[in-house]
């Protein structure tokens, strides 16, 4: 068996179609899907990041704004600042890009994001409400690898799922997520005593460990659905998944690659969640998780 691939530029393409057509509509009724980044300091990673955002929210017709701020500011002109845009109708959606300098308290500023804009799904207030399955803004990681799911028409009741990975942006909420849509889902992690045992039962495993080669052909059962969130950077400076990927789609029924899988998809849930929110704005009972 050789697995098929999993496009992650194909899905997001058409998320983000649907996205621009949503908001195109919106435009018409007078309301620009508006997203606000904050970012402090000068990490060169997150300066990337962030341009990548405010390039997909262009791409997709949205409006989107970065306040940059030097490392040194005070976390309270911080949070002054999304105070104000927590106020602000134009604005639906809030990122604070982390990490954070070290002397900010990052869980006190996302806290202050207001739920309703709070776009990234980190606010307690969501994490809280993705555990009763109401969440207003999935993650947008995990939210990415759900709709690679459903696209490609695989089936999550039922199934055994094998997330490993136990990160707050990750793995915690991926498992959550596909409990929610009635899988028996297994979270592994670092301390996780012999992985094999548990990745092989998986018909549908997700890995988010930032370890290159940790998932191999003999931990993964023949036919099984095999999505690779990691991202690292090899020693001769290419990008890998954390699963071998040349020998674990000979098994695999499906194999999501690195690059071109899951890392075109998160951005593409932030521009999704943010129209969301728009929407929801002019019609408060329209549901975002959807
Ligand atoms: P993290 O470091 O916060 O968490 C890693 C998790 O993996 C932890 O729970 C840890 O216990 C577990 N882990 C580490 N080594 C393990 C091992 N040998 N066996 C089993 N579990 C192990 O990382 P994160 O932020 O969740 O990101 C995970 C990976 O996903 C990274 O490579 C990151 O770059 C990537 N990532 C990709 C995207 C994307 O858009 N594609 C988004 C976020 C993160």
């Amino acid at each position: 068996m050789v697995a098929k691939i999993i496009d992650g530029n194909a899905v997001a393409r058409q998320v983000r179609e649907e996205c621009a057509a949503i908001t195109r509509d919106l435009k018409s009724r007078g309301v620009t899907p508006g997203l606000a980044v904050i970012i402090v300091g000068d990490n060169a990673a997150s300066k990337v990041y962030v341009a990548n955002k405010v390039k997909a929210c262009t791409e997709v017709g949205l409006h989107s704004t970065v306040y940059a701020f030097p490392a040194d500011t005070p976390d309270t002109e911080v949070e002054a600042e999304i105070h104000r845009l927590n106020a602000d109708p134009q604005v639906h959606g809030i990122l604070v890009q982390l990490p954070l300098p070290a002397h900010f308290d990052a869980r006190r500023v996302v806290a202050a994001v207001s739920r309703d804009k709070d776009v990234d799904g980190f606010h307690l207030y969501n994490v809280g409400a993705l555990v009763q399955g109401e969440t207003l803004f999935p993650p947008c990681t995990p939210f990415g690898v759900q709709k690679m799911l459903e696209y490609e028409n695989i089936p999550v009741e039922g199934q055994n799922v094998v997330v490993v990975g136990a990160s707050n942006i990750v793995g915690k909420p991926m498992a959550l997520m596909l409990m929610q849509k009635d899988a028996t889902v297994v979270i592994c992690h670092a301390k996780t005593r012999d992985l094999a045992q548990f990745t092989i039962l998986a018909d549908i495993l997700v890995v988010a460990a930032g370890k290159p080669n940790l998932i191999l052909p003999q931990m993964v059962r023949t036919g099984a659905v095999v999505i690779d969130v990691g991202i690292n950077r090899l020693p001769n400076g290419k990008l890998a998944g954390d699963v071998d990927f040349e020998g674990v789609r000979q098994k695999a029924s499906y194999i999501s690659p690195v690059p071109g899988g899951v890392g075109p998809m998160t951005v593409t849930m932030l521009v999704h969640n943010t129209v969301q929110s728009a929407l929801r704005s002019v019609s408060p009972m329209h549901s975002p998780a959807s």
